[in-house]
C-alpha cells in the first residue's frame, strides 16, 4: 500500500478565522482524510514539530510527500530540505501543492525561480484536462470547474514540463500551467495548482480524486534500483589495457 505523508505549515489554520473555519484541523488533515478514503496508508507532519516531523525514519517509510507551503517557506531547515531532495533523488514522490511554487524544496528541484502572477479576487477557474489519457486526469471530464480561486498567471517561470496535464483559464482572463509532472533522479515530481486557504478547494471531491491520481502516479516504491559506479563486464573483454589507471 503506498505510503503518503502530507506536510503542512499548519500557521493560517491556528491564526486566521476563515482559514480555521474551512480547515477546522488544518488542510493536512483534509487532504489526508481523503486519501485515507482512497485506501493509502496516509500521515501528517508539520513545521512546527521537530525536524518539521520529517526525520530520516519518516521519509524512508514515505513513498509520496504532498507538500502545502505559503507564508513560511524561510523557516523550513535547510537539513530538512536537503533530507527530503536526498529522498526525492532516491524514488520518493514529492506532490508540491498551489503556494508551494516558492518552497526552497520545489524551487531546488526545478532550478528555476519558480515566479508568478497572482491576484485574489475569488474568481473562478476552469481547469482544463490537457492530457485526458494520463494516469493523473483519471476518471475526470473535460475540466473541473472552481467557483472561487486565487488567479496564478503565465509567466510560471519553472523548466519546461516533462508532460502538462492541467491548464487553468481564469475569469480575469489570465492562463497557468496548473499540473506540471517532471522526473528528478529516481523520483516524480507533480506540482499541482489549486489550494488557497481562504477557499474550500482541497473539500472539492474531484481535487481530491486528482490528489488521489496524482499520488498513486508519483509512487515509484516498486521501481529497481538502478546501479551506478564501476562496473564489470557482462560479456568478456579484455581488461588488461595498460592506460586504466587504477
Ligand atoms: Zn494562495
Amino acid at each position: 500500500m503506498t505510503a503518503v505523508t502530507v506536510w503542512n505549515e499548519y500557521r493560517h489554520e491556528r491564526e486566521n478565522d476563515t482559514v480555521a473555519d474551512i480547515y477546522p484541523d488544518g488542510i493536512h488533515a483534509t487532504i489526508a482524510g481523503a486519501l485515507d478514503d482512497y485506501g493509502f496508508d496516509t500521515q501528517t507532519a508539520t513545521l512546527d514539530e521537530p525536524a518539521h516531523g520529517l526525520t530520516d525514519d519518516v521519509l524512508a517509510a514515505t513513498d509520496v510527500l504532498i507538500w502545502w507551503g505559503h507564508a513560511e517557506h524561510d523557516a523550513v531547515a535547510d537539513a530538512v530540505v536537503e533530507r527530503v531532495h536526498d529522498r526525492v533523488l532516491d524514488g520518493m514522490g514529492l506532490i508540491a501543492l498551489h503556494s508551494s511554487h516558492y518552497s526552497k524544496i520545489f524551487t531546488r528541484l526545478m532550478g528555476t525561480s519558480c515566479s508568478l502572477k497572482w491576484r485574489e479576487a475569488a474568481e473562478t477557474e476552469r481547469l482544463w484536462v490537457i492530457e485526458p489519457t494520463h494516469p493523473i486526469a483519471d476518471g475526470l471530464s473535460q475540466f473541473v470547474e472552481l467557483p472561487e480561486t486565487e488567479m496564478y498567471g503565465e509567466r510560471f517561470d519553472i523548466p519546461q514540463p516533462e508532460t502538462l496535464v492541467f491548464c487553468s483559464w481564469f475569469e480575469g482572463g489570465e492562463l497557468f500551467r496548473s499540473g506540471c509532472c517532471y522526473t528528478r533522479g529516481a523520483g516524480r515530481i507533480f506540482y499541482f495548482r489549486p489550494g488557497h486557504e481562504t477557499y474550500p478547494i482541497y473539500h472539492n471531491e474531484q481535487i481530491q480524486e486528482i490528489l488521489a491520481n496524482a499520488v498513486q502516479w508519483a509512487d515509484r516504491s516498486t521501481g529497481t534500483n538502478p546501479e551506478f559506479g564501476n562496473s564489470d563486464p557482462i560479456e568478456s573483454i579484455d581488461t588488461s589495457d595498460v592506460r586504466t589507471v587504477h
